[in-house]
């Protein structure tokens, strides 16, 4: 089946009660046995419910795994893995990293004894520098966030399977209908489901995906035991959304590359990052993995002034200042102050968010008018 069929009709069956097309909201907490452990399937719903686990097939479905698993958050699926590792375990990650996850890394699993090293992966060179007997994770993001730089992830993936450490690629940005991380050869996915799988900046989830039974074990061991699972309500809404995770995709496609085009010729705009662009220093990576470029595009101030970057965030109106991205409608943010507050100063400069530089999201709704609504922030 090719993507947009198994987008629609993976997971999803007709209700055999009813016959109703669309996956009912279960929203219960037990289910009635026989006989002792005489059941249809379901427990309890921290270890397994219907709508969660249609959602959960889809899932594993379009990103060419077996198995996938919801959680309360994104974080919470990046916490699961991380619990997969052990005390004195090494962990290598990108250094260009969703300032959310930089902090679950440094200030919670530091705590309980894992290692992390930050690199620069568009340079796998300096990965295979870090790899010793310890490494048991690399931690991939890419596109990252919000430089816009293409990890290789086939290249990782060799490195990862040498060194016998799992690789995990956080594909929240790309999403599957542009990126297949297993197809490369990464061992598990994972999303913020909040972002381009819900799409409609309604639901906090995430996701993790695998194709491999003795991961799979360890992720729901730890789902149901941990129990950061997502509501019946939510995976409901999330389903919802992936029906038109293709149509959304080609749209925000399409009108990402007229954004960074328009911003690319605009005399207040230092750079532009943006993965297709050939003259991007990774365009070549990010044309050989990926299906298409995405609407998630960075962009500097000539001048590199904070205050003229705030100035341009709150004069954007279609495009509203929020957190988050992926959903329908456009955002603007200003990293070094919101997403990548939690990094530290130095470290941010280092890895490019600096002062000026200003993220978009963007949106499906009509060109024109959100180049028109630039315009106008940038005047
Ligand atoms: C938002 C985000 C996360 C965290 O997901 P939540 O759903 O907010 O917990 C992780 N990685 C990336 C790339 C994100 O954009």
């Amino acid at each position: 089946m090719k993507f947009a069929t198994k987008a629609i009709h993976e997971g999803v069956a007709p209700d055999s009660a009813t016959g109703a097309i669309m996956t009912p909201i279960y929203q219960t907490s037990t289910y009635v046995q026989d006989g002792v452990g005489n059941h249809k399937g379901y427990e309890y719903s921290r270890t397994s419910n219907p709508t969660r686990h249609a959602l959960e097939k889809n899932l594993a479905a379009i990103e060419n795994g077996k198995y996938g698993a919801c959680f309360a958050s994104g974080l919470a699926a990046i916490d699961c893995v991380l619990k997969m590792l052990h005390s004195g375990d090494e962990v290598i990650s990108t250094n260009d990293l969703y300032g959310g996850s930089y902090r679950i890394f440094r200030t919670i699993f530091e705590k309980f004894g894992l290692v992390f090293h930050f690199v620069d992966m568009t340079d796998v060179k300096n990965i295979k520098n870090k790899v010793n007997s310890k490494t048991k994770m690399i931690w991939v993001e890419t596109p990252t966030n919000p430089m816009m730089n293409i990890i290789d992830i086939a290249a990782v993936a060799e490195i990862a399977q040498q060194g016998g450490a799992l690789l995990c690629v956080d594909n929240t940005f790309a999403t599957p209908f542009l990126q297949s991380p297993l197809d490369l050869g990464a061992d598990i996915v994972m999303h913020s489901v909040t972002k381009y799988l819900g799409g409609h900046s309604d639901v906090i989830m995430g996701a993790l995906i695998t194709k491999e039974e003795t991961i799979a074990r360890e992720m729901y061991r730890i789902q149901n035991s941990s129990g950061a699972v997502t509501a019946p309500m939510d995976s409901f809404l999330v389903l919802r959304g992936i029906k038109t995770l293709h149509l959304r995709m080609e749209r925000h496609c399409y009108n990402g590359e007229k954004v960074a085009r328009f911003l690319a010729t605009h005399p207040r705009v230092d750079r532009v990052f943006w993965p297709g662009f050939s003259s991007h220093p990774n365009h070549a990576i990010a044309a050989k993995q990926m299906r298409g470029f995405g609407g998630m595009i960075s962009f500097t101030l000539k001048g590199n002034q904070l205050e003229d970057a705030l100035n341009v965030v709150k004069k954007a109106k279609l495009f509203a200042l929020a957190e988050s991205l992926g959903g329908v409608e456009s955002l603007i943010g200003h990293p070094a102050s919101m997403t990548h507050a939690s990094i530290p100063k130095e470290e941010r400069d280092r890895s490019g968010v600096v002062d000026s530089l200003i993220r978009l999201s963007v949106g499906i709704e009509d060109i024109e008018d959100l180049i028109d609504d630039l315009k106008n922030a940038l005047g």
